[in-house]
Formats: structure tokens, C-alpha cells, sequence
């Protein structure tokens, strides 16, 4: 990794609105290339080894053209986190305006995710609802649930083995989407999708940046739906590149999580629906951390760097 990026290097933390799979601040390393801002934002209790495509990622973006796009507007949905209660879930629909589909977080507790989705409906009639169970379910558990929720557009990585995405798959007409089988396998281009996943999640983090996504999408052949990871303004930014660089695009992508966050490095707005493709020229003040998660990012950076 060139020293040069290493030296742009900044560090900010991002307050949540609300807990967001036990987040209250999510901490965002960025550092700049030739072509531009890039983040590097691995989850705190990741693993050096997972961390390297998010980092192959970041470099790519520091340092390598744009892809050419298809669109510079794209469709986003609303992102509901496991939150219960009325309020609270009023508040964070109303942060998504003109979505026409919501995904929303489940699988703790079915009788409490039912009510979140019927909530969400009821505010948003009009909207389409997906689900992320982030593998929680065994395959009784999402036949059961899928039974019981009324239609939705989507349910995403259900359960967590490959097997069992098969056996619910011929329960259910309900499509699948693979997330987590994606994004955690050792190798994702060695994966048998066949018959068990309907779409894939794209994030550009963790599946190593543009380029290599572009040749996941290639191998597998499968309709895409792109996402994130409660990254700030320039991560958004890069998988908004991402979508805009895929030619069929059909289902809005969960790359409004900017609106989760109360404070951020730049604000991209939620415009008809849609998000715009806007390269944002980052904003660092009352952000950045102390000195020793300064220098924590920075180990985490040069460590995860020798493994690339
Ligand atoms: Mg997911």
C-alpha cells in the first residue's frame, strides 16, 4: 500500500440515531487517492483476515478510474433497524422519503418482527417490504414466518448454510436473497448458488471493491441488488458507483444508511426515491477521534495491508 494514502489518512466516528446492530458510533477510517476520498470501515471486532477485501476495496477506489455508469441517480430502499415501538419506528420511516420499498431487520423474536413489518406497512401502504435475517433461521423457522407475514418482495439470507437456503427455497416461492454466503465465504467465486439463492446482495466493501464484484456478478449470473454497511457519505458514495456501474439494476439498494447516522462527513441526500452519484468532498470537523484510535486504525491499516 503506497505510503502516500497512508498519510491522507483520517479517522472519524459517526454518532447513530439509534442502535444499529449494537452501534452508537460507527468509526470510518478515509484516506485519498488520484481519484479520490476512499473508506476503509470494517466492523471493530472484524478480524485482519476478513478486513482485506474491505481494504482492497478502499485502495481501489484511492487509486483507480471509475467504472463507466448506467445511471447516476439510483433507486434506494428504507432500512429499518430491530427496533420495536411504535415512535421509534415512525421516526426512522420518516427519515426515507419517496422509498418505494422498505427492508426491514428480523429474526429475534417473530412475534415483535411481525408487528415491526405490520407497522411499517401501515405507514408506508404503498411500499414493497423486504426482510434480512442476517442466517438466523433454521428452515422450519422461515417457512414458518414466511407463512405468517404476508407478502414480501424479498428475504434476505433467511438461513445461513447454502443447504438449508436450498431446502427453504423449495418451500417457498418467496425469492432468496444471498448475503452473508457471499460476503463471509473463504472463496465466493467457489460457491454452488444453484437452486438456493434468487438474487445476490452486492456491498463493495467487503466483496474487495468494483472490479472484483463486477466479476462475481459475472460468474454467477444472477439478478443483483447492491447494499452497504452503515458506512459514512464516502463509502455510500463508492456503492453508489457500484449500482450505477451495473446495467441491470431492477431493485432499489440499501444505500440510504446515511440516514441512520445523526452526524456525517457529507450529506447525500434522498431526492424522488433516489440517491445521486455525487463523489462528496468530505467534511472532518467535530469528527475525528483521539490520537490512540487514531493510531489503532492505523496498525489495523499497515497489519491488514500485509495480507493483501
Ligand atoms: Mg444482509
Amino acid at each position: 500500500m503506497d505510503q502516500s494514502l497512508l498519510d491522507s489518512l483520517r479517522v472519524v466516528a459517526l454518532p447513530t440515531k439509534t442502535n444499529f446492530r449494537g452501534i452508537n458510533l460507527r468509526e470510518v477510517a478515509l484516506f485519498k487517492g488520484e481519484y479520490g476520498w476512499a473508506e476503509f470501515s470494517p466492523f471493530l471486532e472484524y478480524k485482519d483476515a476478513e478486513c482485506a477485501p474491505w481494504l482492497a476495496c478502499a485502495i481501489e477506489a484511492a487509486t483507480q478510474p471509475r467504472p463507466h455508469l448506467f445511471r447516476s441517480n439510483v433507486k434506494v430502499n428504507g432500512t429499518i433497524p430491530a427496533l420495536n415501538g411504535a415512535a421509534e419506528i415512525t421516526k426512522i420511516v420518516e427519515l426515507f422519503p419517496g422509498v418505494s420499498s422498505f427492508k426491514i431487520k428480523v429474526g429475534e423474536n417473530l412475534e415483535l418482527d411481525l408487528a415491526r413489518i405490520q407497522q411499517v406497512r401501515s405507514l408506508r401502504p404503498d411500499s414493497a417490504i423486504r426482510v434480512d435475517v442476517n442466517g438466523a433461521w433454521s428452515v422450519d423457522e422461515a417457512t414458518s414466518f414466511l407463512q405468517s407475514a404476508g407478502e414480501i418482495e424479498y428475504i434476505e439470507q433467511p438461513c445461513a448454510t447454502v443447504e438449508e437456503l436450498r431446502e427453504l427455497k423449495k418451500r417457498t416461492d418467496v425469492k432468496i436473497v444471498g448475503d452473508e454466503i457471499l460476503r463471509k465465504a473463504v472463496d465466493p467465486f467457489a460457491l454452488d448458488l444453484n437452486g438456493a439463492v434468487d438474487i445476490l446482495m452486492l456491498k463493495v466493501q467487503p466483496l474487495g471493491g468494483i472490479n472484483r464484484t463486477h466479476a462475481l456478478i459475472n460468474h454467477h449470473k444472477l439478478p443483483v441488488v447492491v447494499s452497504s454497511a452503515l458506512e459514512s457519505a464516502i463509502g455510500i458514495d463508492y456503492g453508489l458507483v457500484l449500482a450505477g456501474s451495473i446495467e441491470k439494476l431492477e431493485y432499489g439498494c440499501g444505500l440510504a444508511t446515511g440516514f441512520l447516522l445523526s452526524q456525517d462527513v457529507a450529506h447525500l441526500p434522498i431526492k424522488d426515491g433516489q440517491m445521486a452519484i455525487s463523489s462528496p468532498e468530505p467534511d472532518f470537523a467535530g469528527l475525528e477521534v483521539s490520537a490512540e484510535r487514531f493510531e489503532w486504525w492505523k496498525n489495523r491499516i499497515m497489519r491488514t495491508a500485509e495480507l493483501l
